[in-house]
C-alpha cells in the first residue's frame, strides 16, 4: 500500500530548540479579551515566527508564543489544564502529536478546508491534529562505490550482504522509533525483529547520534549507506554537493518510503477557538505551505502545493500511506524491539 506523494511530502528538526518565553507573560484571562492567538510551538522560533509575522500583517491577529521541546509543551499544557492560556500546540513527530491527543489536552476540530487540504493519513481522524509538512526519511548512499540498483529498502538492509556497510542513527531517536513502529505495523513482530537483527549485525560503525554524522560517516567510506530524514541530506548537499552522497527512494513498489510530519492541533481549552482554526486553515494553504516546507527543506503537507526546487531535484517517490498515527500506536513495541536486538 502506498501513496503517491508526488514527492511533495515534508517537516522540522526543532529537536533542540531553547525555551523562548515571550517578554510579557501570558494570562488566560489577559489572552481570552483580546484578539489574539497564543501558541506553545515544539518548531524553531526561526521556523514559525516568519508565519506568525505575517499571518499577523493579514489578519490583525497577534500571536503571542513559546518555543520549548515537545515533552515540556505537553507537561505543561496537562498542568494548566483548563487555566493554560495556549490556543494551538504546533510540535514536530506524530507521535507527538498522537501523545498529546492522549493525554487530552486538544480538542477535534471540524474543517472543511482542513479536510480537503491536508491528506487522510496525516492527521488525526477525530480532527485533534493536522499535518502540516512532511518529512520523508529514506537511504542516502555513497555513489561513488554502490549503485542505486544494489538497493531496495529498510528491511533489504538486514541482508547478509550489507554486513560492515551499514550505519545508523541511534534508536533513542524518535525517526527511527516512527520507522520502526510503521514496520511492526506492516511486518509484525517477529519480522521486525529479524530485521532490526539484521541491521545490528550489519553495522560498520557503532550508532551515530544524529543523521547528518551518519552520512558523514558513509561520505568518509565508514559505511555505504545510512537511513535519514532528507532535510539533512538537503542540508549537507548544500554546504558541499560533491560529496558523493545520493537519495534512495526506499520500498518504491511495496510500503514505500517511511514519512513523518509537523503539524499541530487546538488545545482543549483554547480561549481563542476560531482564531486558533483558522491560524490552523491558513497554515495548510498554499502560502503558508510554502513557508513551512521550504524554510526546513521538507514537503508540503498539502499536495497540491509543490515541493523547493532544491526538494524537487531529489525526485518523486511513493509514500507510506499509513496513517502517521501508527508512530504513536507503536511507539512502545518499537522500543521494546529496538531494545531487545540490542540496537543501541
Ligand atoms: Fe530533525
Amino acid at each position: 500500500m502506498k501513496a503517491k506523494m508526488a514527492a511533495w511530502v515534508s517537516g522540522i528538526a526543532a529537536a533542540t530548540v531553547a525555551a523562548f518565553i515571550v517578554a510579557e507573560p501570558v494570562s488566560a484571562q489577559e489572552a481570552a479579551k483580546s484578539n489574539e492567538l497564543v501558541i506553545y510551538s515544539a518548531r524553531n522560533e526561526h521556523l514559525v515566527k516568519p508565519l506568525f509575522d505575517l499571518y499577523t500583517e493579514k489578519t490583525g491577529t497577534k500571536i503571542r508564543y513559546i518555543t520549548d521541546k515537545a515533552g515540556p509543551l505537553l507537561a505543561r499544557l496537562e498542568t494548566e489544564g483548563r487555566n493554560t492560556p495556549a490556543d494551538l500546540l504546533i510540535t514536530v513527530d506524530a507521535g507527538n502529536l498522537w501523545q498529546a491527543s492522549k493525554q487530552g489536552v486538544l480538542q477535534p476540530i471540524k474543517s472543511e478546508t482542513l479536510e480537503k487540504n491536508i491528506p487522510e493519513n496525516l492527521r488525526d481522524e477525530k480532527g485533534d491534529w493536522f499535518g502540516l509538512s512532511v518529512r520523508a526519511r529514506t537511504l542516502v548512499y555513497a555513489s561513488n562505490r554502490i549503485k542505486a540498483d544494489d538497493l531496495k529498502g529498510y528491511e533489504d538492509l538486514a541482508d547478509p550482504r550489507w554486513k560492515g556497510r551499514l550505519c545508523l542513527r541511534t534508536s533513542k531517536k524518535v525517526y527511527n522509533q516512527s520507522l520502526v513502529a510503521t514496520m511492526v505495523e506492516r511486518l509484525g513482530k517477529d519480522k521486525t525483529t529479524q530485521v532490526l537483527d539484521g541491521w545490528v549485525s550489519n553495522l560498520a560503525a557503532p550508532v551515530f547520534s544524529n543523521d547528518t554524522r551518519a552520512m558523514e560517516a558513509v561520505a568518509a567510506g565508514i559505511c555505504d549507506v545510512t537511513v535519514v530524514n532528507t532535510y539533512y541530506f538537503g542540508r549537507l548537499q548544500k554546504k558541499n554537493p560533491d560529496n558523493g552522497l545520493k537519495i534512495f527512494w526506499a520500498n518504491q513498489g511495496d510500503s514505500g518510503v517511511h514519512v513523518n510530519i509537523s503539524g499541530a492541533g487546538v488545545t482543549r481549552y483554547a480561549k481563542n477557538k476560531d482564531a486558533a482554526v483558522d491560524f490552523l486553515e491558513w497554515m495548510s494553504t498554499e502560502e503558508a505551505q510554502h513557508i513551512i516546507a521550504d524554510s526546513n527543506m521538507e514537503y508540503p503537507a498539502n499536495a497540491s502545493v509543490k515541493p523547493s526546487e532544491q526538494v524537487a531535484s531529489w525526485g518523486e517517490f511513493e509514500a507510506d500511506d499509513l496513517n502517521v498515527a501508527i508512530a504513536g500506536e507503536k511507539q512502545i513495541q518499537a522500543i521494546q524491539l529496538m531494545d531487545k536486538a540490542r540496537y543501541n
